[in-house]
C-alpha cells in the first residue's frame, strides 16, 4: 500500500503541517498509531520544554563585572550597590577570600 504525504493541522498552534511518507514509515516501522498532533515546531518546542529543567541554561542577565570591567552574564539579576563578576574574578575572589 502506498503511503501519501498527509497535511495535519497542529492542536497547538492551528497550523497546518505535512506528515510526509517519511515520517509515515517512521511511524509504522516503531508501531505508532496515532498520528502527530502537532507540527514540526511545536514538537520541538515541546521537547525542549521538557528538557529545558535539565539542560536549558536559566535565564542570564548582562553584567559589567565590577573588577576587570568585562561585559559578563549572571543567572541572577545585578543590583545596583553589589558587585558583579565575571567568571575569572570570581574564581579569583574566591581564592582570595
Ligand atoms: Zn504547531
Ligand atoms: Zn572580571
Amino acid at each position: 500500500m502506498a503511503l501519501e504525504e498527509k497535511t495535519l493541522v497542529c492542536r497547538d498552534c492551528g497550523q497546518e503541517f505535512l506528515f510526509t511518507t517519511g515520517e509515515q514509515e517512521f511511524y509504522q516501522s516503531h508501531g505508532l498509531q496515532n498520528e502527530p498532533s502537532r507540527c514540526p515546531d511545536c514538537r520541538a518546542s515541546r521537547r525542549k520544554e521538557r528538557w529545558g529543567n535539565y539542560n536549558q541554561p536559566r535565564q542570564m542577565f548582562n553584567a559589567i563585572c565590577a573588577e576587570c570591567g568585562v561585559e559578563t552574564t549572571v543567572p541572577f539579576e545585578p543590583r545596583e550597590g553589589r558587585p558583579v563578576y565575571c567568571r575569572d574574578c570570581y574564581a579569583k575572589q574566591k581564592q582570595s577570600g
